[in-house]
């Protein structure tokens, strides 16, 4: 098999002195005045037939604007961020003239605050839960980090926590397989049904913490929009989310692992997945998002242990066909068990769509499938 180099993605929360949050403060500002300058000076060329892009721009930047903003070069700001902006922009606007994203918009203090930097191409070592950013200095984490080098790091600040994120290559390494099919139905009652007959139960975390943003959000609803208690309860809400998409990411890392770990084919379905459509409950929100998340993992995963991904179509009925004869039959959303009303099989609803995912991958890899 031919192994490429993976790249793989870590993002993790910063433990900040207050000092510290305040220079990550003034590098996403600075980030932001950047990016916004880029922008509206962009849309005032083009509204007059000139053309501009990005690497003019940050020249004419660096020579005449930067010069005259000297509370961008107070002492342990990275000059770095400058050029990332530009960069971003850049990349903002190709995807709006590809028709990927619409006009780039000005960015607001407070949403999305974030910045990117590097050492000018040179390896930054990582390790441990302590790391050194350029010019910033010293930083800690809660989590401790694989030892490994990146090229640049990107921190932003969610539900006013500061998280860092960057990737790093990872060495493949092939796993042996104990099973060569897998399917996999993902789940908002269960994270994940496996046709393995292996059930990936939610963390009981992630019921508490649904119940507690519940009831953050029925709170928030009795405050006067606009109030100090209304904006405290609003933060406390956006951290109350925060804990419920860090316990699902954690668990979904550990679904994710051992499926890819232990199975040479896996069969998931594609975004949009049945019946999840018509969930506009918040539990169901959430659990929408982790979807594509699983998905993601799923296959850089699979990458890393060198199995690989059947996607199934997502108007396949993998709910609705009776995995014992093949059958079609309408299933109700409320309906946990198959029964068929023509061969008399039944199984669990989500594990009867496991095995029909299952099926579906060894009708499209049949080179793979050994057992028949
Ligand atoms: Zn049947």
């Amino acid at each position: 098999m031919n192994l490429k180099p993976v790249y793989t993605a870590l993002k993790t929360k910063l433990k900040l002195t207050d000092a510290a949050s305040v220079l990550m403060s003034k590098h996403a500002g600075i980030s932001r005045f950047t990016y916004n300058w880029g922008l509206a000076t962009w849309s005032a060329l083009y509204s007059e037939g000139v053309k501009p892009n990005a690497l003019v721009l940050k020249k004419f930047f660096n020579n005449h604007v930067k010069p005259a903003c000297p509370w961008m070069k107070e002492a342990r700001i990275c000059q770095k961020v400058t050029q990332y902006a530009f960069e971003h922009l850049g990349q903002a606007f190709g995807n709006f003239f590809s028709g990927k994203a619409h006009y780039p918009k000005f960015k607001k203090k407070g949403q999305h605050d974030s910045f990117t930097i590097d050492a000018s191409g040179r390896p930054i070592a990582v390790g441990g839960t302590r790391l050194k950013l350029p010019t910033i200095g010293w930083v800690s984490t809660y989590e401790g980090l694989p030892h490994v080098t990146t090229k640049k790091f990107t921190i932003s600040q969610e539900a006013g926590n500061w998280y860092i994120s960057f990737t790093y290559e990872i060495e493949p390494s092939v796993t042996a397989k104990s099973r060569d099919f897998v399917g996999v139905d993902l789940g908002v009652k269960q994270l994940a049904t496996l046709s393995n007959g292996l059930v990936i139960a939610n963390p009981q975390a992630l019921r508490k913490a649904r119940q507690q943003l519940a009831r953050m959000q029925r709170q928030l609803q009795r405050k006067q929009r606009g109030s100090n208690r209304y904006h405290r309860q609003k933060l406390r809400l956006a951290g109350a989310h925060q804990r419920v998409k860090n316990i699902r990411l954690d668990a979904t890392h550990q679904a994710t692992t051992y499926i890819c770990k232990n199975h040479a084919v896996v069969a998931i379905e594609g975004l949009n997945v049945s019946g999840m459509m018509a969930n506009h409950k918040l539990a169901g929100a959430v659990a929408d998002a982790n979807f594509a998340e699983f998905g993601r993992q799923i296959r850089y995963k699979a990458q890393r242990y060198g199995s690989s991904v059947v996607l199934v179509d997502r108007w396949y009925p993998s709910t609705q066909l009776c995995s014992g004869c093949g059958g079609q039959q309408p299933m109700s959303l409320g309906e946990r068990v198959y029964e068929c009303s023509a061969c008399g099989f039944q199984a669990d609803r989500d594990c009867n769509a496991a095995v029909n995912l299952e099926k579906y991958a060894r009708r499209a890899k049949p080179s793979l499938d050994t057992e028949g």
